[in-house]
């Protein structure tokens, strides 16, 4: 029998435990151990290929699923690369249990993690600039993300004290370009989580604390219990109960809480710098693009056969699958747009297109052409210093930062009609006006749109330019500060209460992206709540910046197309963490629910950038090492090691100082009848 199993074993991953004694041995079974494996293809694949030793053992929930539709879980399997199994001499099944950071011995696998200089983007000089500032604004982020996991560690220990247990945490590979996600609101799982054992489920630690305490409060509440429910498990008794999970760490060991030791003692050297909060307007970088490419006729030559959806803003009625050259013939000329049921020509405009991350492909002139020109690169282009998501290793699943288009027809006479309603986003963007043009009667066009931008608040001064340089004054925007959209929030409320609209507990004013606000609920807004926004026009050529969180809508005066990048600055990061909380909570049908950006890998790998340019050697080797060497058990341990580190670099500065002032005194009191070597090799400084 167990030759059989030698051999079976022979092309499987082994691994070495660093401390045998951790080995995971969740039955307990004498015997002597001969084989420790990991898990290293899917479920479906591992019990085919034999029965009698793995038949009995659980298939992770993305392998049922697949073989139910007849698919392969390949890269999906829950258990590939995590499940260990340990092979006794004699006993036919192994004791299955999940692997642990410590038995991992090549420290390579922990490169994505580790503050060192192989882990530096851009080059030391180029990253000492923005590093102190990085730290600075990102710190507080980092420490809050660190205090949360720390909690849940504490609680896990505590509540393994009580039932007797050792505190154990399994330690999961980071999947190659996979967004680990939580099964229940779909967050990014950035470190500790909890998983099934039986079917791999996984949940964010947010939801496991929110369940726990849902739980804690009144076990029987039905209203409670209903939120309480997870999506089942594949196991006979499929209710899945925040006790029976496991605790699982992403980040090996205590290397988090050792990086968040060091970022503190950097920090607190540092001084606060600013923090940007409002609108820029970056004129004029239409010079730097090659315009050709964005005219209309363009893309209708390009891409005009294809199918896409339109929008018609007039009725927010979606036209499914529309060759594009229908909506391209009527950009320019209102006479060849398609009519509404009333005679009326249609408001259109391109829904999402190109979809998703495609940008690049479909377009590879038009996006060189709009990268090369954005302002301000070090924040705005992918790899620039101040772009927190130029951080993210390679490993990890690039963030959809776009750029995404927004081309619509204008209209500077429907005052009470957006282009894009008020909403707000997660990152920064900057958002670029690459053509504008006019329905083929501009002189009344302009009229209209004129009158809008002066009841708009636009300044005078803004006016008279646009006239003078014969700028086509392309969209009006209005944008608020961060900061007021919950009393903006209570402000549309209001306006739904007094319209008669319900608004359902888990939908949002703000992102539900239903209103517009026109002349006359922005002054209302001003007099009953005195939130004042700021009022602007983009004109071709000019570049938009946008914070994060800062609410916004657009509203097209004339034919537009526009191009828009999203970038993660340090002076907002703050705004985006709180985001990606409250965007957790609504309800599944948004579009934004999901944690795209993966903002706390975001912030981890940032400050991993900014220690591993600070961080003196000596302190990051004890980093290093006590990142792979120690549990998260053994933190006091750990703070032992970086104090002593700490310690012994303090006093060897002071001894130097004290060396240094003796042979200063020294030099005055004997100045006459000093020997120099015999000194010099006294006080030890060379
Ligand atoms: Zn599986
Ligand atoms: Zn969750
Ligand atoms: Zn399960
Ligand atoms: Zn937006």
């Amino acid at each position: 029998m167990y030759a059989e199993a030698e051999n079976l074993l022979s092309s499987a991953r082994y691994f070495e435990a660093l401390h045998r004694e951790e080995l995971d041995f969740s039955d307990k079974q004498p015997g002597e151990v001969f084989a420790c494996l990991t898990q290293n293809r899917t479920c479906g694949e591992l019990i085919s290929q034999d029965k009698t030793v793995y038949g009995e053992i659980p298939k992770c929930r993305e392998c049922v699923s697949a073989q139910q539709n007849g698919r392969s879980s390949d890269r999906l399997c829950r258990f590939q690369d995590f499940r260990t199994f340990i092979f006794r001499r004699n006993v036919v099944k192994p004791s299955v249990g999940f692997l642990k950071y410590s038995y991992i011995s090549n420290p390579e696998e922990f490169e994505p993690w580790l503050p060192t200089k192989s882990a530096l983007q851009t080059s030391p000089e180029k990253l000492k600039l923005s590093a102190g500032k990085m730290l600075s604004n990102v710190g507080d982020c980092f420490c809050r993300i660190v205090r949360e996991e720390q909690e849940v560690l504490d609680l896990h220990s505590k509540s393994c004290e009580v039932q007797n247990y050792k505190p154990s945490v399994a330690y999961k590979r980071l999947p190659p370009l996979v967004r680990d996600i939580c099964d229940v609101c779909e967050t990014t799982l950035f470190n500790l989580h909890w998983i099934c054992k039986e079917c791999g489920f996984g949940v964010c630690i947010d939801c496991y604390k929110e369940n726990k305490a849902d739980e804690e409060r009144d076990p029987d509440d039905k209203a409670l219990l209903r939120r309480r429910i997870w999506p089942p498990c594949t196991k006979e008794n499929p209710d899945h109960c925040s006790t029976d999970l496991m605790l699982t760490q992403l980040i090996p060991g205590s290397l988090l809480f050792d990086m968040s030791e060091a970022m503190h003692a950097l920090r607190d050297e540092l001084k606060r710098e600013w923090r940007a909060g409002q609108p820029v307007i970056v004129s004029n970088i239409g010079k730097r693009m090659d315009l050709s490419l964005w005219r209309p006729s363009k893309f209708s030559d390009d891409f005009g056969e294809e199918e896409h959806d339109l929008v018609n803003c007039l009725t927010d009625k979606v036209l499914v699958n529309q060759p594009m050259k229908k909506f391209w013939d009527g950009f320019d000329d209102k006479k060849k747009r398609m009519l509404c049921g009333n005679g009326l020509p249609m408001l259109l405009k391109l829904k999402d297109w190109p979809p998703g991350a495609d940008f690049a492909d479909v377009m590879p002139d038009r996006f060189r052409d709009v990268m090369q020109a954005l302002p301000i690169p070090p924040f705005t282009r992918r790899d620039g210093i101040m772009n927190l998501a130029s951080y993210l290793p390679s490993q990890f699943l690039p963030p959809d930062l776009g750029p995404k288009m927004y081309i619509a027809y204008g209209s500077a006479g429907n005052p009470m009609l957006g282009t894009t309603n008020l909403h707000l986003d997660i990152s920064d963007a900057v958002n670029v006006m690459a053509y504008v043009g006019s329905s083929g009667e501009l002189q009344d066009e302009l009229k209209k749109a004129t009158r809008a931008l002066m009841l708009a608040g636009v300044d005078l001064s803004t006016l008279e330019a646009i006239n003078e340089t014969d700028r086509l004054p392309g969209a009006l925007w209005h944008i608020y500060e961060a900061k007021d959209a919950p009393v903006i929030r209570r402000f549309l409320r209001k306006i739904a209460a007094e319209k008669g609209h319900r608004v359902k507990a888990d939908s949002d004013p703000i992102h539900d992206q239903q209103t517009y606000l026109d002349d006359t609920l922005r002054e209302r807004l001003r007099e009953e709540y005195g939130v004042l926004g700021y009022g602007f026009v983009q004109c071709l050529g000019d570049a938009v910046f946008i914070p994060a969180g800062a609410p916004h809508q657009v509203r097209n005066l004339l034919n537009c197309i526009k191009v828009a990048e999203d970038f993660v600055s340090s002076e907002t990061l703050e705004k985006c963490f709180e985001l990606t909380k409250e965007f957790r909570r609504l309800s599944a049908a948004h579009a934004n629910r999901e944690d795209k950006l993966q903002i706390k890998n975001i912030v981890y790998q940032s400050i991993r950038q900014a220690l591993s340019v600070l961080l003196p050697e000596t302190i990051l080797f004890v980093c290093v090492f006590v990142g792979i060497d120690f549990g998260p058990a053994n933190m006091q341990r750990t703070e032992k090691h970086l104090d002593a580190a700490l310690d012994a670099m303090i006093q060897r500065v002071t001894d130097l100082k004290n060396a240094i002032a003796q042979v200063i005194a020294k030099i005055d009191v004997e100045r006459d009848t000093l020997k120099w070597p015999s000194l010099l090799d006294s006080y030890g400084l060379l």
